[in-house]
């Protein structure tokens, strides 16, 4: 391995490949070494939901952030449709939330003073408008209490497997070398500098090498502390399991996100229906469970009881890169004057994608960034 890039990217999910994506556009010649297949963990196993962005200025970092995806993901949207010849199905579809018990409807009320405050419109709706949404959305309510239902027009969604199919080929058409079922092994460092990483090739190839570069940037998700620790580092990065079900209808049986508490339902438009999900601590296991897979059956049959009636044509879970703070980690990694982090996106990864891929190809060419990304530093002293 001779030849030299100006930035290798460790890890080929949604974060590592908008980073690429971004930077190849701005001229660099990139590098993305995934031990797997791109796009294939957290990113894959995710469902897509995109709620939308603050309309007033906002200080709070991750309102911040959440505003500037929220905008960079039309934007997205609309190149790589161009660019790939990809639908990714990004939609404003809209948002429901239904609230049906004490808690959830304090939650909702927290929620609209909060949207309020954002410039975030929303309305009521009576059971009666959510028939006229769809009749498939009609929720079993305990007698005597009412359901309360929210609505924010603006919530948007996207089909990842699909945005990554598109960031994938946006990559490839600017450029950047891909490296599949390529694992970094270690990386190396020399003084206040990261000298390469070593990296192992399993089948069809099976070899081994070393690649330098300028400039290194670390998307491992989830796995990222794996690689860390020899550096020395340690971070507030750990994995949370959820697990996801997706249904078959013959037709469509409504256009928007449904959400309860942390559970939710996301069309896609050819029929499929995604069902999830929860967050579960089990480490690295992969794998879904009887139970999780009742309860999701049984929460989503009392919000829209013809899904009953449809197939369950398969389940996953995927691995989430949690953060102990809820703040994903943005920045240089230091004391290694080339080396930067972008991990710990937790539920909210697709979403805060495009604003990453921005801030990172910034930050990464010494530019002022978009938005201040000292809150997301990595020594920010909450280990
Ligand atoms: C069930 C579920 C539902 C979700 N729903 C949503 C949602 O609706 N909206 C939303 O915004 N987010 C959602 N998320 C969260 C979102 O999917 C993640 O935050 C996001 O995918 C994180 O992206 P990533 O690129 O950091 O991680 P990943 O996609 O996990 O990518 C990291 C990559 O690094 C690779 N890697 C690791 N170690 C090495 C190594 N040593 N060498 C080479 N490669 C390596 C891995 O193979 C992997 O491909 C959901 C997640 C799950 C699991």
């Amino acid at each position: 391995m001779s030849s030299k890039y100006d930035l290798i990217v460790l890890g080929g999910g949604v974060i590592g490949l908008s980073i690429a994506a971004q930077c190849a556009k701005g001229g660099w010649s990139v590098c993305v070494v995934e031990r797997g297949q791109m796009g294939k963990e957290s990113s894959w196993a995710g469902a897509g939901i995109l709620p939308c962005g603050a309309r007033n200025p906002v200080e709070d970092p991750i309102e911040q952030l959440r505003q500037l995806s929220d905008r960079l993901h039309e934007e997205w949207a609309a190149w790589l449709a161009d660019f790939t010849g990809v639908d990714t199905e990004y939609r404003r579809s809209g948002g429901l939330t239904v609230a049906r018990t004490s808690a959830e409807r304090a939650t909702m009320r927290g929620n609209c003073l909060w949207w309020d405050e954002l410039g975030i419109e929303y309305q009521r709706l009576s059971s009666s408008e959510v028939i006229g949404l769809s009749p498939a959305v009609d929720p079993v309510a305990s007698p005597g209490v009412p359901i309360e239902y929210y609505w924010v027009p603006r919530d948007a969604k996207l089909r990842n497997p699909r945005h990554l199919m598109a960031l994938r080929v946006a990559c490839q058409k600017l450029g950047v070398s891909m490296m599949e079922q390529t694992e970094v092994v270690g990386i190396q460092a020399s003084g206040s500098e990261i000298a390469g990483v070593n990296i192992r090739s399993s089948e069809p190839t099976k070899w081994e090498g070393f690649l330098v570069a300028d400039r290194y940037c670390l998307t491992t998700g989830a796995w990222t502390p794996q690689l860390l620790k020899p550096l020395g580092i340690e971070t507030g990065i750990y994995p949370v399991r959820g697990q996801m079900q997706l249904y078959r209808f013959d037709r469509i049986p409504f256009g928007f996100v449904v959400n309860e508490g942390h559970r939710y339902m996301v069309p896609r438009e050819d029929g499929r229906v995604l069902v999830g999900s929860c967050e579960e601590e089990v480490g690295f296991s992969k794998g879904t469970t009887e139970e999780m897979m009742e309860q999701l059956s049984v929460w989503a049959g009392s919000v829209c009881p013809s899904i009953r009636g449809a197939r369950l044509e398969t389940q996953w879970s995927g691995l989430r890169p949690g953060s102990i703070d809820a703040f994903p980690y943005l920045g240089t990694l230091y004391p290694y004057t080339n080396g930067y982090v972008a991990a710990g996106h937790f539920r909210h990864g697709l979403h805060w994608s495009t604003a990453t891929g921005l801030l990172m190809s910034q930050h990464l060419s010494g530019k002022k960034t978009e938005i201040d990304l000292e809150p997301f530093r990595l020594h920010r002293g909450n280990v």
